[in-house]
């Protein structure tokens, strides 16, 4: 049976390698070239190179996002960065501009065009619209039922691609500036620092550092604080229903984040493909999902319009069950040690579960620490440091260590 693409965001070159060696089958990145306030994470056109190179050796793909909506200055450079891209050989543009189309179809008229889900296509007549004007595919808004996404399907036939997991925005995908404002991070770029979540408080001009409270209710007011989209349990209606592509949202994220997210909903796929009669949910997916940093889940707008239930008004905070710990970065089958770059604090005696591709996680101790010059050491302090520890089952390079962690905040 036709089984649907999973897309998965690529924050920075090695979030991109975690979601493709993780099971995805498409990656979207953003160009820090075409960006009038370039951000850190985005990538340089020799990293777009090397990046579309990676991902075709694995017969994977790579979306390049040009969805700002530019005023004629912008326009100054795009033909000449469409032209680069061009050249590079990435798989689609996603853009969510006319004057964008019309250039991209003159300079690279055999890139195809994805429209961002920042046009907010929330209906049949406009997704017909791109469709004859020769879009290859919609990513349709996320404020649509399954209902409306099969009339939508029903009434065309380019490409459908439906946010599956993430975070949710009150404000049409992005057009909103406040983050842009508070922060000069650009949530139509991709940056939105989500300040629509932040605790507010009045404060009067000649009373500095009085905070005076701004009450929604007894608990505070957290103005838009959407719970996090999940629809894993609706792979199996969605894939029914002609959508072409998953997507999952968080270029911000972490690449724990992207990789587990992305493994769970591989597995979930390939099972319901490889025999929808017998596809059940598996639990362990669900559990898989909760052990990233996440809000509460909720199914968003795909049964029903939202309501207070699906806003989180105790705490903007991140439930944060696990801490990524250690990334492999190599195994010696003979001395059963693998090389181990930190990400956060481990020490000898700490319980962690192992997390590869393809394979259900695995727990162990830590018994032992060897640092750079050899020597055994107690604890793996520094980022990044690299440390060999013994793992008795082998493990993949891009295997992820976590630990049972405390904190609840990010
Ligand atoms: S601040 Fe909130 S509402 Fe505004 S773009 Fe970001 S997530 Fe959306």
């Amino acid at each position: 049976m036709f089984k649907p693409e999973l897309l998965a965001p690529a924050g920075n070159p090695e979030k991109l390698r975690m979601a493709l060696q993780y099971g995805a089958d498409a990656v979207y990145l953003g160009g820090k070239d075409f960006s009038l306030r370039a951000f850190s994470g985005n990538f340089s056109l020799e990293e777009i190179e090397a990046a579309t190179l990676f991902a075709h050796s694995l017969q994977k793909k790579v979306y390049v996002t040009v969805n700002i909506f530019p005023h004629n200055e912008d326009l100054v450079h795009l033909p000449k960065y469409i032209a680069s891209l061009r050249d590079i050989g990435i798989d689609a543009l996603i853009i969510a501009d006319l004057g964008v189309f019309r250039i991209a179809r003159a300079v690279a008229p055999d890139i195809p065009l994805h429209i961002s889900t920042q046009a907010n296509n929330t209906n049949w007549a406009s997704v017909l619209f791109w469709q004859e004007i020769g879009a290859q595919r919609v990513v349709l808004a996320r404020e649509l039922s399954l209902e409306e996404m099969k009339l939508i399907r029903a009434k065309t036939s380019l490409e459908l691609e439906v946010f599956v997991h993430g975070a949710m925005c009150i404000s049409y995908s992005g057009r909103c500036l406040l983050s842009n404002y508070l922060t000069g991070r650009d949530a139509n770029r991709g940056e939105c620092t989500q300040p629509c979540r932040w605790k507010y408080s009045l404060m009067e001009e000649t009373r500095p550092n009085v905070y005076l409270p701004v009450h929604e209710d007894e608990r505070g007011t957290y103005i838009f604080n959407s719970k996090d989209l999940c629809l894993l349990e609706h792979i199996p209606e969605l894939t029914e229903a002609g959508v072409n592509s998953f997507k999952i949202e968080g270029r911000m994220k972490s690449v724990y984040y992207a990789a587990v997210v992305v493994k769970a909903y591989r597995e979930a796929i390939d099972r319901y493909c490889d025999d929808p009669s017998n596809y059940t949910l598996h639990p362990k997916w669900r559990e898989e999902l909760n052990k990233i940093s996440h809000r509460e889940y909720t199914q968003g707008f795909y049964c029903k319009k939202t309501g207070p239930e699906d806003q989180i008004y105790g705490s903007s905070s991140y439930i944060q069950p696990y801490d990524f710990v250690g990334l492999v970065k190599g195994y010696d089958h003979q001395t059963k040690m693998a090389l181990v770059e930190q990400r956060n604090r481990f020490m000898v005696g700490d319980e962690v579960e192992i997390v590869q591709p393809g394979k259900d996680f695995s727990c162990q101790r830590i018994t032992e620490i060897i640092n750079e010059a050899g020597e055994k050491v107690e604890s793996a302090p520094h980022p990044q440091q690299l440390v060999r520890i013994p793992v008795d089952e082998e493990v993949v390079e891009f295997a992820m260590l976590r630990r049972k962690g405390v904190a609840d905040a990010e």
